[in-house]
């Protein structure tokens, strides 16, 4: 079945979506973009992801192509034409179209697409048995707070390291970690605390991170952000990403050694099934 897909103010069959080969999202990545999960026909976290893509708009000086409330309201849109009930919803907006150059017009009008693509969300089967990560050095520009579409160096770097046996990339630099490819990493000590590095600009804002945070509070987990080491997190009692996709992903091994006993932990367990039962208490529906 053909998806309807969102073009610049117009619906259209997927076959007949399209942009110009002069955008500056594809010619320069001068783009950026939100995903938001989609549970039961209604929308997981979206202010925060509303409130990331202003913060990503501003940081590049491109104008907001449409409101807080038209955007949300496009979300709705797009569900109830594709009959979504769970899965994601990929939203890009690009600076727009001209004559390449280094230099771009004020008066350039931003691109935007969005598109649905279906998917479980609630029942990952890797949930029950975590995935593997693998480290590398930390080769994405400096400034990964902004969610652009800058995605060249992390998708290579996964490709390597599925190329190894692993499940994902995870990005060291300075000797800590950073975070995943396309996800934060955690780790949970063998008192129970979860820590997680603390924001700045070595890192994507995570919405699902900040949410687990909280939830984490609030259910007597303790939590510290702060940078720990891959030897620190190789000999942590449990680990595990988290991300719009997978909501909280245990990791089970990193460059081939194995986390705790091997599998799932507990804390990371009850943070999944306490998230779900977040997303299901908050999410957004028209
Ligand atoms: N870090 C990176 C580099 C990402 O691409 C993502 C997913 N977009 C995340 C973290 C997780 O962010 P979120 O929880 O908002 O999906």
């Amino acid at each position: 079945m053909s998806r309807t897909v969102y073009v610049n103010g117009e619906w259209v069959a997927e076959e007949n979506a399209k942009v110009s080969v002069f955008d500056r999202g594809y010619l320069f990545a001068d783009a950026i973009y939100e995903v938001t999960a989609v549970a039961n026909g209604r929308l997981i976290d979206f202010t925060g992801h509303a409130a990331r893509l202003a913060r990503s708009l501003e940081a590049l000086g491109i104008k907001p192509p449409v409101t807080n409330d038209v955007l949300k309201t496009l979300h709705f849109e797009i569900i109830r034409r594709n009959e979504l009930t769970n899965g994601l919803i990929y939203l890009q907006i690009s600076r727009g179209a001209e004559d390449r150059d280094f230099l771009y017009s004020a008066s350039l009008e931003p691109t935007i697409v969005m598109f649905t693509q279906a998917r479980n969300v609630l029942a990952n089967p890797r949930w029950e048995t975590g995935i593997s990560v693998a480290t590398v050095p930390e080769g994405r520009w400096s400034n990964r707070q902004i969610k652009t579409v800058q995605l060249l160096y992390s998708s290579m770097a996964k490709m390597e390291v599925q190329r190894k046996g692993a499940d994902d990339a995870l990005f060291v630099e300075d000797g800590f970690i950073t975070e995943g490819t396309s996800n934060n990493f955690h780790i949970v000590t063998s008192d129970g605390k979860l820590i997680t590095r603390a924001l700045s600009n070595a890192l994507l804002h995570g919405i699902t991170r900040s949410s687990i945070l909280d939830i984490a509070e609030k259910n007597g987990i303790p939590t510290e952000q702060r940078s720990f080491t891959p030897d620190e997190a190789k000999s942590a009692a449990e680990a595990f990403i988290t991300s719009a996709g997978v909501f909280v992903m245990p990791v089970i091994a990193i460059d081939g050694q194995k986390i705790g006993d091997g599998k799932p932990g507990p804390i990371s367990q009850k943070l999944r099934s306490l998230y779900i039962q977040h997303s299901i208490d908050t999410s957004e529906g028209p």
